[in-house]
């Protein structure tokens, strides 16, 4: 177990741009474990490596551990890209663990399919829906320097 100190809200870190990873090598599996692990401490279901100041590609997500005792589901995504989303949009309120207790109505597409690549260095396709299409929305906003209430319907 590693669990790491969370960035937080005003930390110029949650608003840049984290770079690509050019080998899964040992370092990159070792970030992903402790990425995951202080994700399910602070009852995550997403982070981006960048929330605990790395700043690197790399997003961790389980959205099957919702409650304590449900079966986990850890997905790691490396240098994940969305490269196709649907017309329709969902409206879900968000969180984020970098903004503790601030929850907004957010706007995000109701489906997306993202090549990554996998803690195997392979490359993958994953197609994602509802939840689990607004957590990769969310989480690969992070590496783009982008936070969630960047996106709050201007209504
Ligand atoms: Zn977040």
């Amino acid at each position: 177990m590693a669990v790491k100190d969370l960035v937080y809200d005003g930390d110029k870190r949650l608003k840049q741009v984290c770079s690509e990873v050019e080998k899964v090598d040992e370092d990159i599996k070792q970030l992903a474990q402790d990425m995951l692990d202080t994700m399910y401490k602070y009852d995550g279901i997403g982070l981006a490596a960048c929330q605990i100041g790395v700043m690197k590609r790399v997003v961790t997500y389980d959205v099957n551990y919702i409650d304590e005792g449900a079966k986990k589901k850890p997905v790691v995504l490396i240098n994940p890209k969305i490269v196709w989303t649907s017309k329709s949009k969902v409206e879900v309120e968000e969180g984020c663990l970098s903004f503790p207790d601030v929850f907004k109505n957010i706007t995000r597409y109701e489906k997306v399919k993202t090549e990554y690549i996998g803690l195997d260095g392979k490359k993958r396709i994953i197609s994602a829906n509802g939840i689990e299409a607004v957590v990769i929305q969310h989480e690969l906003d992070h590496l783009d320097g982008i936070v969630f209430l960047d996106r709050v319907d201007k209504k």
